[in-house]
């Protein structure tokens, strides 16, 4: 579209509609005191705009639609499948492609097999299930960022890379032959979306060649880190988005893919290799626990989306809205003075709750306080990435915090509209006209385990 325009219009229109229901500031009031303050309990009924993951959450396609309905359920060798492992194929270069239902039955595959105790994995940030699937086996995971990664300030175009002198200098002292496996995660969720560029993952590939090592791509978001290269790094500015994907992906040794997410469906997942005996092995477990080859867990119907969402992924008008439209909320908050993580990555726009509202100590969860304002105030779901999630005890009972106390507001794919999040930006404005919050929140109920999905919390009043 010419580029003087400066409205964000969306790309489609709309042909079947989900009904979202409003409701009352005093329902939602009781609505989350049921939930026990917790987000994650929330019925969604009661949710009018849901940020709580872009995983699984957008909306598919007429294309993807008519293919489903072209899916062919057969047990071996399904049409469905061949369309998906063609597609795949000629995206990663890599000829052994497994279904799997989503990313981490992939990473499961993977580490069982390459990981172990005293194997070490090396990253700019290991994802949640996949550090868990490492650590799993024994191994263990270290996520090396370089310092400047965590400046939430700091205006620069990739700061999803991994350090690569670190790296070296990790492998070094661990012993190449320990090291399991480099994983790049493409671009970082865990580190806010941002992106990672091709010239760190040439750098990556040059390292692991050097060493005998192994290079996973984790490449959820191939698309989004794609547009980002192609705007932000010299010499990317005339090539098309699936070519930057297929150059990047060509670096890696394997490709472990949620397809929930630039896989633009509800399920789905991949993992590719180019290791013919490593692949073998990754079947065999793939038959015991997900299914048989040609289907790992999937539907024929759900393959057949997969394969036309890999290719529309990459459309330039789409991607252009995808990240353009995620940017305009991370814009339209920074410049109300909402302090967010610079710059804006691909899939969420990530805020310090913590500096938003500095005088809520940490150990009364300034990101939930967050969390649960934007629910009471606009019906707005979002997720806490901070003490609720990654806190610890120490012997004492005292809690260790996280490293930082933020609230995440990820977007789901092709779902809402420029005017929802005008809402959302709206909501914010009410929020910082009202008096800041003092008290937050105690934990009334937590289980021992990723205790931010179930605990139970209570506000806390003076
Ligand atoms: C979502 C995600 C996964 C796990 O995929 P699931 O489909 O949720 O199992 C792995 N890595 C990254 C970077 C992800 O974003």
């Amino acid at each position: 579209m010419d580029e003087i325009m400066k409205t964000l219009a969306e790309p489609f229109r709309i042909k079947m509609v989900e009904p979202i229901r409003m409701t009352t500031g005093e329902y939602r009031k009781v609505a989350l005191a049921r939930a026990g303050y917790n987000p994650f309990l929330l019925s969604s009924d009661d949710v009018f705009i849901d940020l709580l993951t872009d995983s699984g959450t957008g909306a598919m396609s007429q294309a993807q639609w008519a293919g489903m309905m072209m899916g062919d359920e057969s047990y071996a060798g399904a049409r469905s499948w061949q369309a998906l492992e063609r597609e795949v194929r000629d995206l990663t270069g890599m000829p052994h492609v497994l279904p799997t239902h989503q990313g981490r039955a992939a990473e499961r595959i993977l580490y069982g097999l390459i990981g172990g105790p005293d194997k070490v994995f090396i990253s700019n940030t290991h994802f949640d299930t996949t550090r868990a699937n490492i650590e799993f086996t024994g191994a263990e995971a270290l996520d090396l960022m370089p310092a400047e990664a965590f400046d939430h300030t700091a205006d620069l175009p990739f700061k999803g890379n991994i350090d690569l002198d670190l790296a070296e200098k990790t492998i070094l002292e661990k012993g190449p032959h320990r090291i399991a496996a480099c994983v790049l995660t493409v671009t970082n969720n865990s580190s806010g979306g941002q992106p990672v560029s091709m010239a760190n993952a040439r750098g990556l590939r040059a390292l692991c060649d050097r060493y005998g090592i192994m290079l996973v791509i984790d490449g959820c978001r191939i698309a989004e880190n794609s547009y980002f290269v192609r705007h932000r790094e010299e010499g990317f500015a005339s090539r098309d988005y699936r070519s930057i994907a297929q150059e990047m992906l060509a670096m890696g040794d394997a490709f472990v893919m949620s397809a929930k997410k630039d896989g633009m469906v509800n399920m789905g997942g991949l993992l590719c290799l180019r290791d013919e005996d490593l692949s073998r092995k990754c079947i065999n477990q793939l038959i015991i626990s997900e299914g048989y080859t040609t289907y790992g867990g999937l539907s024929g119907r759900d393959m057949e989306a997969i394969a036309v969402g890999l290719r529309e992924v990459f459309d330039p008008d789409y991607l252009h809205y995808r990240i353009r439209s995620t940017a305009y909320l991370g814009e339209g908050l920074r410049s109300r003075g909402v302090p967010v993580i610079w710059p804006i990555g691909g899939h969420a726009v990530y805020i310090d709750a913590h500096r938003l509202f500095p005088e809520i100590p940490v150990h009364e969860y300034p990101g939930l306080v967050l969390a649960t304002q934007l629910y009471e105030r606009g019906g707005i779901r979002s997720v806490e990435v901070g003490s609720v999630m990654f806190g610890k005890y120490d012997a004492s009972g005292e809690l260790i915090p996280a490293r930082q106390e933020l609230v995440r507001l990820a977007i789901p794919r092709r779902v809402y509209t420029q005017s929802h999040i005008d809402f959302v930006l709206e909501v914010f404005e009410h929020m910082l006209r009202a008096p800041s919050p003092k008290r937050g929140f105690r934990i009334v109920y937590e289980p021992p385990f990723l205790r931010h999905f179930t605990a139970h919390f209570e506000p806390i009043v003076e």
